[in-house]
């Protein structure tokens, strides 16, 4: 019997889905849920009534890789309970460990590849007729960008959807996994790119966030000669989407072209992610960052002279080899002068296949912590200031839907900037962009009233 026929004799068969990690990897869920949904399998979020278990993972951090090990442990007691339930592990740990995934747990039917997602409904069939164990690692990404197009134009999107523009990194940072697990960089043609946006915006999206590993070096590779901040312009001017966002960036790659862009695309939202991970040029030079401290604060001078508004994102990284108390002191210098916005910070710790690896000099756990302690710290600071500096200030807002806080009627959106405010406001007013006074600032968002139109 088919998966399809026994979806139709006996209700939907139902999916759960889990992911760990980045926002690409949210992306290749979606495409997963809309892939298993034309197959008939119903989204449900009681892991307990799913007949098949979707996880994507990531091994970016050490930490992300071991929640990956303890969420499969906790499945197999699930399986035990019903046999016929299928799971499936994607994403970076499996394209990573591959069939070393279903020798360590015997409860794991299908491990698929960072290439795999389009061949998903296929091999979940084969598992579920044939009751085979399977791992499929492609080496190129199956059926090509036309298959996230495919897949793009079914999915049921809300407000903000995101759209991959490139896949893979040729970077190669010292610390980093990436490239050995997503492949060499790859662009997607600006027309698919185009399509899917449009397509998007007819089924009522509002805001496109691109996604790629190293979006602003978009173009290389691709027939035709394009630029990253030449694609941003043709999605501005030949597409009617509200509001346009991309992520992440490499500050090697950030021309005056780009820069310029923010101050000449007013639909293009003011804000950017722009990972420093260190303040020391030392560090730099070992984590392969080809970037210095100086630099790096110019690029920032140079997006705030274009836009003195601009919202700024970052990643850091505390405790790579070799940081000495010094190095960090530069850290904390630069992110005291910069005043992000938002910062993700991290503590080093190996990746396999990554050159820090090899490095000496690792720091203690204890180091590696209390560095991270104090810098979490001091961002906090800086976050609290910078949001309390937003009340009275009247912002437009981009409406996401009711605030999870919410008792029905507070509603969540977004400022260009990327700061999240809630304010109280009818539902019909998502997807709109609004006026709101700020009254309140927290950690992680701001409070305030909507202002008449
Ligand atoms: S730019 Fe560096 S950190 Fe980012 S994905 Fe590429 S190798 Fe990894």
């Amino acid at each position: 019997m088919s998966i399809n026929s026994a979806a139709a004799s006996a209700g939907p068969l139902h999916l759960y889905v889990h992911t760990i990690g980045c926002q690409m990897n949210e992306y290749d869920t979606q495409r997963v849920q809309h892939i298993l949904g034309v197959q008939g399998y119903a989204l449900t979020t009681d892991i307990n009534q799913a007949d098949v278990i979707f996880l994507n993972t990531c091994s970016v951090r050490a930490k992300a890789e071991q929640k990956v090990h303890s969420y499969l442990g906790r499945l197999r007691r699930l399986k035990k309970r019903n046999p016929r339930l299928i799971i499936i592990v994607a994403g970076c740990v499996a394209q990573q460990l591959g069939a070393d995934l279903l020798g360590r747990f015997e409860h794991l039917d299908l491990v698929l590849g960072t290439r795999a997602i389009p061949s998903v409904g296929a091999l979940l069939h084969r598992v579920a007729t044939r009751s085979e164990r399977l791992v499929h690692l492609p080496e190129s990404e199956e059926e090509g960008w036309d298959s996230l197009l495919r897949q793009g134009q079914f999915s049921a999107p809300g407000v903000v959807a995101p759209v991959t523009i490139m896949q893979g990194c040729d970077n190669f940072c010292s610390y980093c996994i990436v490239p050995h697990v997503r492949g060499r960089e790859r662009s997607r043609p600006a027309a698919s790119i185009l399509t899917e946006i449009e397509a998007l915006t007819r089924q009522g999206v509002k805001e496109v966030l691109l996604l790629g590993q190293n979006v602003n070096s978009y173009g290389r590779g691709l027939p035709e000669i394009l630029t990253f901040s030449q694609l941003l312009r043709q999605i501005h001017d030949e597409t009617t989407i509200l509001r346009i966002r991309f992520t992440t960036s490499h500050p090697k790659d950030l021309t005056e072209e780009l820069i310029g862009s923010f101050a000449e695309l007013p639909r293009l939202c003011r804000w950017i992610h722009l990972p420093f991970q260190s303040g020391s040029d030392r560090i730099l030079q070992r984590m392969n960052r080809v970037y210095t401290a100086a630099r790096y604060l110019s690029l920032i001078e140079g997006l705030r002279s274009a836009c003195p508004d601009m919202g700024l994102s970052s990643d850091v990284m505390v405790g790579f080899p070799g940081e000495s108390e010094e190095d960090f002191r530069q850290t904390l210098q630069l992110m005291r002068e910069i005043r992000f916005d938002n910062l993700f910070s991290f503590s080093y710790s190996d990746r396999p296949h990554a050159r820090a690896s090899q490095l000496p000099d690792k720091l203690p756990e204890e180091v590696k912590g209390a560095r991270l302690r104090e810098l979490q710290n001091l961002q906090m600071e800086i976050v609290l200031e910078k949001n309390r500096a937003e009340i009275g200030c009247i912002r437009e807002v981009l409406v996401e839907g009711l605030s999870k806080q919410s008792e029905g009627s507070q509603l969540t959106g977004r400022t260009e900037q990327n700061r999240i405010v809630n304010f109280e406001g009818p539902a019909e007013l998502v997807g709109r962009l609004v006026k709101v006074r700020i009254s309140d600032a927290f950690q992680h968002s701001l409070r305030g009233g909507l202002m008449a139109d």
